[in-house]
Formats: structure tokens, sequence, C-alpha cells
């Protein structure tokens, strides 16, 4: 369950995960986008106050040279040293002496001028002068009015283009885009660029627009330069797109891998399916002997899964998902095939030798095992006698009825059944009379109770007691002390398996074992005899 949500939460993370990239260099590229954005409408702004300060102090050196060389009326030596003054420089185009009012009472050349005034005239924050915007009557361009206060009651004022207080260093990619402001502090607009009638202009931004306002130090006036986003979104455009479409690609092969990773049960199915065609479930055999003789009698095949980098996986890492996925029954075919080939010529010449086969609750379903089993073992020196198939009380059959039937096929074919894991589960006695059984496997728990005072214990007498009633046999399994062997010797059951004896063991051991503990019967007559007279002893005491 935990396992689950883990999985769901690692793929939920994985997929968030996978937009990581993407949105890290989005997020990047915004805000290096921000960043060039904002220094590019910072710089233009620092210009353009630069070179107005710059323009504006030139004129105002003007008006200074000019009062202090006391020119301060409208008489023909003024009206000359201002017309001298003009004519020197382009950046001024009139000087003349200003009344009260603000018109010019006589220019350079002698004329006076009358101004409306655009808007209030601002006191510079220094100097003892102030700039306004004027539009001469009869004209409908604006221009400033820079004035010098004289003591007369007069000024000396110079007009300047609009250039002057604001140069056009607007780049040529924000042409048409973007807009940039000169304006008195009174939020009158001095200069626009690019050039246009305010009411007019087009402002083409949306809320994404980079601006930057920066005020000059000497003078009340202040520039505004607003550019929109794709001014230079522009230039990121193909970048950003090529940008995130690698990092989407980095992104889906990291999701991917985490899919990868977490790949679900089916893919494990699959590993099974491909264990199960390269022979990798592979029989251990754990030894049974006779407790009562010291002779071995055969073993219970116990599967393992040999990957193919030689590790060996315990049954219990694999045969629930086997189980699950329908894949026992192949499974087991796949194992008694190796059985065979492992097997079968030790086991032509000893007879007594047995081989327990467990198996599992798919295997009751229908007759398939049934046909498995004749053709494993049907061409194979190991005869059907020599087999004990093993069902487990420990989970319930699904279908006691059909089970019934497999079974007797079975024990028809002359192999024996045996109940596995007696007294742990769901069938007990009923199993017992309704499968036709031929041995009791006393599971480990029971016998580890033996010679403690655990409520368990007597368990193992009912069982022994039970089995010697319905005329079965009984193996012990699980015996790890030398007590229990006395005790069961003592009850006198015969067959025992357990670590006390040898663990589940490799093929060539369990050969060895074999070469080394149970004799070849010599000639095929006596091999016969001595055939049929194991057989004798083997078949049910019921039978
Ligand atoms: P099981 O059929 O009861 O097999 C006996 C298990 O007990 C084996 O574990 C064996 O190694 C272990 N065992 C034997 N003697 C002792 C002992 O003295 N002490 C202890 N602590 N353990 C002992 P293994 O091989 O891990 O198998 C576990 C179970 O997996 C088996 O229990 C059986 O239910 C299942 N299994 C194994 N192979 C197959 C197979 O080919 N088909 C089916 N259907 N089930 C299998
Ligand atoms: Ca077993
Ligand atoms: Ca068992």
């Amino acid at each position: 369950m935990f396992n689950k949500f883990f999985k769901i939460a690692l793929i939920i993370a994985g997929t968030c995960s996978a937009f990581l990239p993407s949105y890290a260099v989005h997020q990047s590229l915004v805000k290096n986008a921000q960043e060039q954005g904002e220094e590019l409408v910072g710089s233009i702004a620092a210009t353009m106050v630069a070179r107005a300060d710059v323009n504006v102090t030139r004129a105002l050196g003007m008006l200074s040279e000019l009062a202090l060389q006391g020119v301060n009326s409208c008489d023909s030596d003024d009206i000359f040293a201002m017309r001298r003054m003009v004519y020197e420089q382009f950046l001024v185009q009139e000087i003349g002496i200003v009344d009260s009012a603000g018109n010019i009472k006589c220019n350079q050349f002698g004329d006076p001028a009358n101004f409306y005034e655009n808007s209030r005239g601002l006191r510079s924050r220094t100097e003892n002068i102030s700039i306004k915007m004027v539009k001469r009557v009869g004209s409908s361009e604006l221009r400033s009015l820079l004035t010098w206060d004289l003591a007369s009651g007069y000024s000396l004022g110079a007009i300047l283009p609009g250039e002057a207080l604001a140069d056009d260093v607007i780049p040529e990619k924000m042409r048409g885009k973007g807009v940039a402001l000169t304006l008195l502090d009174d939020g009158t607009i001095l200069y626009m660029a690019p050039e246009q009638n305010i009411a007019t202009a087009e402002l083409p931004f949306d809320e994404r627009i980079f601006s930057s306002s920066l005020s000059s130090s000497r003078f009340p006036f202040h520039v505004i330069v607003m550019a929109p986003y794709d001014v230079i979104w522009e230039d990121f455009d193909s970048l950003y797109n090529k940008a995130i479409f690698s990092a989407g690609f980095i992104g889906l092969v990291l999701w991917l891998l985490i899919l990868y990773a977490l790949r679900p049960k089916k893919q494990r199915t699959n590993e099974i399916e491909e264990g199960i065609e390269a022979g990798e479930f592979i029989p251990y055999y754990q030894p049974t002997f006779d407790v009562q003789t010291g002779a071995l009698m055969g073993c219970e095949v116990l599967i393992r899964w040999r990957k193919p980098d030689g590790t060996i996986l315990p049954p219990g890492a694999f045969i629930g998902l086997a189980e699950a996925t329908g894949l026992a029954v192949p499974m087991t075919r796949s194992l008694m095939i190796n059985v065979v080939d492992e097997m079968e010529d030790l086991h032509e010449g000893r007879p007594s030798l047995k081989l327990g086969i467990n198996l599992f609750d798919d295997h009751f379903e229908n007759l398939d095992i049934i046909k498995d089993i004749k053709e494993i073992f049907g061409p194979s020196k190991i005869s059907y006698k020599q087999l004990m198939f093993e069902v487990t009380e420990r989970q319930p059959l699904s279908d006691i009825d059909r089970a019934r039937i497999v079974i007797r096929n079975m024990r028809s074919l002359g192999a024996q059944v045996a109940l596995d894991d007696a007294g742990t589960g769901h069938g007990g006695l009923a199993y017992l009379q309704q499968l036709g059984l031929d041995v009791i496997k006393i599971d480990k728990l029971f016998i580890d109770a033996i010679g403690t005072d655990s409520l368990s214990a007597p368990i193992v007498d009912s069982l022994i007691s039970l089995a010697e009633s319905l005329g079965m046999d009984v193996v012990a399994e699980g015996v790890e002390e030398p007590l229990q062997v006395e005790y069961l010797r003592e009850k006198g059951v015969r067959l025992a398996q357990g670590y006390l004896f040898a663990k589940p063991l490799p093929v060539d051991v369990y050969k060895r074992l074999i070469e080394k503990m149970v004799p070849l019967s010599k000639r095929p007559e006596e091999r016969r005899k001595e055939q049929s007279r194991v057989t004798q002893q083997a078949l049910p005491k019921a039978a």
C-alpha cells in the first residue's frame, strides 16, 4: 500500500520535474530579457538627460556672457551683441530681452515676438533662471524659452528648439515602438521622440513594458523612456523557442527515465516470461531422510531463479508475482523439464528415490498439469512412482471438486500426493478426507514446538495419529534439532527434512550425495525386483 502511494507520488513528482528544465530556462530567459530591457531604457534616459543638461548649460552660458557684457536693453549695441551670439553657434535660434509678460521685447534682429505660455516658468534647481514652454503667436511649434533674470526687471531669454532638450537617441529597433519624453517637472511635455503629437501618439504598450524615468540634477525637467516588451523579446524569441524545446526534451527524457525506473509489474511479468524461456528457473534439492535408518529417501524440489548475472533469488521473491500473473503453470513446467534433465540418470537405477514437486492453486483448475507430467516425465527415465506432488494447505484451493479430479489423475499415474504445510491452514481434516492424499507434511511451525510447552506442541501428536488412522505417510518439515529427531523417531515417524540434515542443495551437491548414499541396483533383473519391492512399500497402506 505504502509502496503504491510512494510510486504514485514519485510519478507525480517526476511529471512535475519534467517541466523543471523548461521552467528554469523560461525563468532565466525572461529575467535576462527583463534586465536587458531595463538596461536599454535606462541608458537611453541617461543619455537624453545628459545631452539636455549640456545644451541648457551651453545656452545658459551664452545668456550669462551677455549679462556680463551688460546687455539688458533694446539699444543697438545690445541687439548687435545678441545677434553675434546667435550667429556664432547653432544651438540657440533666438535671443532677446524678455518682459515680465513673457514676450520678447526685442530679439537679435530688434523684432518683438509675442508668445503664448504653454507652461509655468519653472525655476532651475540651482541657478536664478527658469524654463518654460512657449508657442510663438501665429505658430503651432512648441519651443522652450530659457530666461536669465536681470536686475532691470527684464530677463535675457533664449529660445531652444525641441531637439536641444531631447536629442533623439532612440535606437533603430525601438522606432515606432518605444517612446522617449522630456518633460518639465510640472508635467508639460518638452519633447517627445519619435516626434509626434502627444494627442495622437498611440502608445503600443500593454502592461508589459520596460520604463525608466530620470531627472536632471540641475534643471527642472526629467526624461521618461518606455519600450514595449517585444522590443527586447524579438531578439530572444528564436533563442527562447530553441531553449524551451531543448529543455522540454531533456525534461521528457528525465520523465521517461523515472517512468522506466518505476515501470510497473507488467515489465517484471515479462522478465518472468523471459526467465522461463531462458530456463532461468532452476531446481534446488532438499534431501529427505529416513530417521529410523539414516537412509537418503529423496528430495523436495525447491525453485530458485538464477538471473543471468548469477544471482540466485529465493522463491519468496517471485512466486507471488508468477501466481498473480498466471505464469505459475508454465514456470513449474520449465522447472520440471530442468529436473528431468538433471535427475533422470541418477533416478533410473535408484527406484527408491523420490522427488517432491510443489504445486500452485492454478494447477488444480484443469488437467493441464496431468498433460505436462505425462509429456515431461512420461518419456524420461524417472518413473511416475518416484514423484510426489505437494498441495499446500497454506492457501485455500479455489475449487475442491476440480482439485480432487486432478489429484485422482496424478495418483492413477502412480504418483503420490502430499498435503504440504499441514496444520497451518484452511483445509485441515476436510482436505484429508476429500482430496484422497498419500502423505502429510507436518509444517515446521509444529516441529519447532517439539520439546517446548507451546500450545502447538500437541498438534504434532494429533497430526501423526491422524495420518496413521488414515493410512498416510508423514514427513516432518524443518527439523533443526536432534531432540526433534529423537521425538519423531519415538512416535514412529520415518521421513524428515530440515537444516539439521541438509539445506536445499544445488544440483551437483545433491548428485554427489546420491552417488555416495544410494547404491545403484546392479543388474536389470535385480533392479526390476528392487523396484517392485520399493513400489509395494511405498504404496499407500490403505490402497
Ligand atoms: P515449502 O514447500 O514449505 O518448502 C520448505 C521451505 O522451508 C523451503 O524454503 C526450505 O528451504 C525451508 N526449509 C527447509 N528446512 C528448513 C529448516 O530446517 N529451517 C528453516 N528455517 N527452513 C527450512 P524455500 O526454498 O525458500 O521455499 C519457500 C516456499 O516457496 C516453499 O515452502 C514453497 O511453498 C514455495 N516453493 C518453493 N519452490 C516452489 C515450487 O517449485 N513450486 C511451488 N508451487 N512453490 C514453491
Ligand atoms: Ca513443499
Ligand atoms: Ca512445507
